[in-house]
Order: C-alpha cells, then structure tokens, then sequence
C-alpha cells in the first residue's frame, strides 16, 4: 500500500505540491488524473523516491528511501530513458542483477513474448522506437514482480494490441495484491480497470473516491469535469 502523508515540494521557490496526502490500498489500482501541472509527475516520483520533498512517504510500511522500500518498488517513468549501448536483453540481466533476482529468466520470456520484443532483444537502446522504449521499460519496472507500481503514463505511445497486454498485466498485479498508482490523461484507456481515482488541482488531492463510493457506471471523465467544474 501506499501512504503520503503532508507531501510538499518546491522547484526553486514555486510550490509544486502542497501538503498533499494520499493512500493506495493493497489490491487497488488508483488513477491519478488533473491538469498540467497539477503536480502529477512530480507526487509519482516523491513517491519513487526520486525528488527532495517534506512529508512522509510509505510503502507497505517502510520509508520509501530504504532499501526494502525499493525492492518492493517498479516505477514507470514519463519518459522511457534505456542505455543508448544496452540491447533490450542486455538490460534485463541488468535489471535483475540489480534487483539481486535470480529465478527471472522464464518470466523475462514472457514479458518479452507478451510485448513482441522477443525478436527484438538484440537491438540497442538507442535504435529503439519510442513505442518500443516503452514496452522495454515496462518489462524492467515489473520484472522483479514489484507490489508497488508506479506508472506515469503508460498508454503513451503504444499500439493497440500493448496497450491490450498493459492492462491485462495491471489486472493481473492487482489481483495478486499490488497496489497500482496511475497517472494519465488517457481516461477511457482505465475506464474498465479503476478502483480509485484521485484528482489533483493546483499541487493538492482535491478528490480521492473508491469506485464503490460513487454511482454505478459512472465514467472517470464524467467524475473529472464535475469536479473540476464545482
Ligand atoms: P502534466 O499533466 O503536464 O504532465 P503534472 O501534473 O505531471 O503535469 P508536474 O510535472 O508535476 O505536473 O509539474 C507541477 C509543477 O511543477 C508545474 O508548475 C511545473 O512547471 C513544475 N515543475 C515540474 N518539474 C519541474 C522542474 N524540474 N523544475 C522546475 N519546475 C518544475
């Protein structure tokens, strides 16, 4: 699970979140949607670890700046960023080096298979599509089977049939007890797949339901613009 609480970050002297407090259940998948730059990006990757911040940020119970806050952790980024000189095999064995994992071999198959890179893992990172640097940064994020994931718009740049598999796979990891946290703009991509939504305005979490809190049927753009508009 995951559990912020009084986050606050500044760029310089601009507030980009302000004393925001946010909890993703375990067996949840949150989508954390708001206009640019609300502070989306910038709450994912306090979360990951990533940013100086104030406040409290935990996972599963541990700080996130530890070290078992870190194995428990796959993070998504915006922007896939591979080693320009790793092959897409090449940064598996990297990943799970990393991770310290040694049974990953067979689930490294299948992510590859599942993603058609598998007739791909010799190309390096710097030949790859944006399409396929996303789908190699996916495989890296889970491939230590995380029970926290962070992902910062996922859909973006994939085809059909991915896009197809990555919310096969937030099902899957829901089901087995992750907890999901994902932002996008993309609301019909998660409409099947939500548990809860967050909204944030202006750096603060202005609406957190659970789907069993609203009306039935209700469309996550529906919920977005009433609240916005209020
Ligand atoms: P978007 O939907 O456009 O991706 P977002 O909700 O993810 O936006 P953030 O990227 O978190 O928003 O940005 C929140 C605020 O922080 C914005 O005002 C942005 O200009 C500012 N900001 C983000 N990153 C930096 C940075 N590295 N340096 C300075 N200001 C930043």
């Amino acid at each position: 699970m995951i559990e912020v609480k009084g986050l606050s970050k500044k760029y310089n002297k601009e507030l980009a979140v302000e004393n925001l407090d946010l909890f993703v259940d375990k067996g949840e998948i949150a989508v954390l949607v708001g206009p640019n730059g609300a502070g989306k990006s910038t709450t994912i990757k306090a979360i990951a670890g990533l940013l100086n911040y104030e406040g409290e940020i935990l996972l599963d119970s541990c700080d996130n700046k530890g070290v078992e806050a870190k194995s428990l952790l796959g993070y998504i980024p915006e922007m896939p960023s591979p080693f320009p000189l790793l092959t897409i095999e090449e940064h598996l064995h990297y990943i799970a080096k990393a991770y310290g994992i040694k049974d990953y071999k067979d689930y490294m198959e299948e992510l590859l298979k599942l993603f058609n890179l598998d007739d791909k893992r010799d190309k390096l990172g710097g030949e790859l599509s944006k399409g396929m640097q996303q789908k190699l940064s996916i495989c890296c994020a889970i491939l230590h089977k995380p029970k926290i994931i962070l992902f910062d718009e996922p859909m973006i740049g994939l085809d059909p049939m991915a896009i197809k598999e990555v919310k096969r796979m937030m099902k899957e990891l829901r089901d087995q007890g992750a907890s999901l946290l994902v932002s996008t703009h993309l609301l019909d991509s998660m409409e099947d797949l939500w548990d809860r939504i967050l909204i944030m305005k202006k750096g603060k979490v202005i609406f957190s339901k659970s789907r069993n809190e609203l009306s039935e049927g209700e469309k996550l753009e529906e919920i977005f613009f009433e609240v916005m508009e209020e």
